[in-house]
């Protein structure tokens, strides 16, 4: 290793750091030895001056991938993960967006439901089926009918008391 790089020329002295750093960056965690190594070769290449480690630098792995030669803030891997899962959320979108497109058609294309009608509908149409008369107050809606009055549903009372056809119901 060259310990002196003082009669190397600049430009030679880079393209070497560059590769060293290139092989800095195929370094995992579990190679760290090779990492200093490198680190090592590198430092002395740019002649820094001693520092606390005794003139060592010491490489650092990124946390993210386990990787020498980036910090997290440059993880190619991190940054792949990030744009999946912006990807993701933004199908995420896309589907949500699409549902309720789908459901506003899906309204849109119903037919509108008729209005409620007091003499057929809801509590009328259970007076039909068990055959009770009864009678359409504008405000209250069907209620029982008492016989002798005229009834509004298909059911009434004949003379005797007797549930009967009501003719006055088409
Ligand atoms: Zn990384």
């Amino acid at each position: 290793m060259g310990r002196s790089p003082g009669y190397r020329p600049k430009a030679a002295v880079r393209d070497e750091v560059l590769a060293l750093r290139a092989l800095l960056a195929e370094c995992d965690s579990s190679q760290w030895q090779r990492a200093q190594r490198i680190m090592d070769h590198i430092t002395s290449l740019l002649g820094k001056p001693t520092g606390p480690m005794n003139g060592k630098v010491e490489p650092r792995c990124c946390k993210v991938c386990g990787y020498f030669g980036h910090t997290k803030q440059w993880c190619p891997v991190l940054k792949q993960r990030e744009e999946r899962a912006m990807d993701r959320l933004l199908d995420e979108d896309r589907e949500l967006r699409a549902k309720i497109e789908a459901a506003e058609a899906e309204r849109a294309a119903r037919p509108p439901s008729p209005p409620y009608n007091p003499y057929t509908d809801g509590q009328a149409a259970t007076f039909n089926e068990l055959r009770i008369p009864f009678t359409v107050q504008p405000d209250i809606g069907a209620i029982y009918g008492v016989r002798g009055e005229k009834h509004d549903g298909l059911w009434t009372y004949d003379s005797a008391g007797r549930v009967v056809t009501n003719s006055r119901a088409s």
